[in-house]
């Protein structure tokens, strides 16, 4: 059986049950199980629904709903999925101490308007263990930026989604462009694996300060969250100073903003918008785009921004 609660109906771990005559528009469906899930996919598949999947790690913030409010006006249906993917941790210390919030995500998704909420157990992800999953052929993309300092962490992300996108088949994948080496390794995922679905990168949601949004800023203390938008500041200063010629200097500098606000850098780099080629120098043409990865005390923080400014859209 399925209980109803403040509008939202569960669907029990292990039950395919449907609910008969669903609005799906009018309460948000939460489902525990890969098998329920399937069955309820089959369904809107049946009534010709379009489906936007949002996947996350949950610890929601308005910037996670800004994608839900992006996929419901292009889709029927918006799916989330909350599942703290332990395969793209590469820091157990981390994966331990990630936000897991899962009470109000479902109070805020279910204000957000999300139909179908999708909560999996880890071994519905991997039904098999985790000790044989797939490798993707990621090439460069693994070998720079996150990947080089993350190791294993894209193949984690790729195992996850991969799984995800086998469920649910969306139409439109829904994704942020805080992670934009994430969003070009999941281009090259549904690419591999032949997925027709459509990726939709939405902008970067800040904090007034500039302050990337991010499940993990809740980590920070208030000592390290006023510092923590040094990292906003020198992705700001690079835009500020850009102009034809070598990056060195500008690269410095914004070295030394991040230093000034205490932050650890493991990288701070300007790399081709398109191909994430790094660069030593800017034609005064190209897209590029300014990508910082810092310390903050333990926390670890990414963020970017495209530049020229002109250009801030990320390439879909
Ligand atoms: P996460 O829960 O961190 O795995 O993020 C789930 C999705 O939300 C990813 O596609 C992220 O890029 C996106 N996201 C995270 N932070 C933001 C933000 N501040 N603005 C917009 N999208 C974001």
């Amino acid at each position: 059986m399925y209980k109803v609660r403040k509008g939202t109906l569960f669907l029990p771990n292990l039950s395919p049950m449907l609910p008969v005559n669903t609005t799906f528009a009018s309460f948000m469906v939460i489902v525990r199980s890969s098998e329920a899930l399937q069955t309820l996919i089959k369904k809107l598949r049946r009534d010709g629904k379009t489906i936007g999947f949002v996947p996350t790690m949950g610890a929601l913030h308005p910037g996670h709903l800004s994608l839900v409010k992006n996929a419901q006006k292009q889709n029927d249906i918006v799916v989330v999925s909350i599942f703290v993917n332990p395969t793209q941790f590469n820091d157990p210390k981390d994966f331990k101490l990630y936000p897991r919030t899962t009470e109000q995500d479902i109070y805020l998704l279910e204000k957000a308007g999300c139909n179908t909420l999708f909560l999996p157990p880890t071994d519905d992800i991997y039904p098999v263990g985790t000790a044989q999953l797939p490798h993707y052929e990621l090439g460069y993309l693994e070998t720079i930026l996150e990947g080089k300092y993350r190791p294993g962490h894209f193949q984690g992300v790729c195992q996850v989604v991969d799984r995800l996108m086998t469920l649910v088949t969306p139409d439109r994948l829904y994704l942020g462009q805080k992670d934009y080496q994430q969003c070009m390794v999941l281009k090259k995922l549904l690419s591999l694996t032949g997925s027709s679905a459509q990726i939709e990168i939405c902008p970067t949601l800040r904090e007034a300060d500039g302050l990337a949004m991010s499940s993990r800023n809740v980590r920070l203390d208030s000592r390290e969250r006023s510092l923590a938008t040094g990292i906003f500041r020198a992705l700001t200063f690079i835009s500020s100073e850009l102009q034809p010629g070598s990056l060195a200097a500008i690269k410095e500098g914004a070295l030394q903003l991040l230093s000034e606000s205490h932050f650890r850098p493991d990288y701070i780099e300007i790399a081709d918008a398109g191909t994430l080629q790094l660069q030593a120098a800017w034609d005064g043409k190209k897209k590029i785009v300014a990508l910082i990865a810092a310390f903050m005390g333990e926390v670890r923080l990414i963020d970017n921004m495209i530049l020229p400014l002109n250009f801030a859209n990320y390439a879909n």
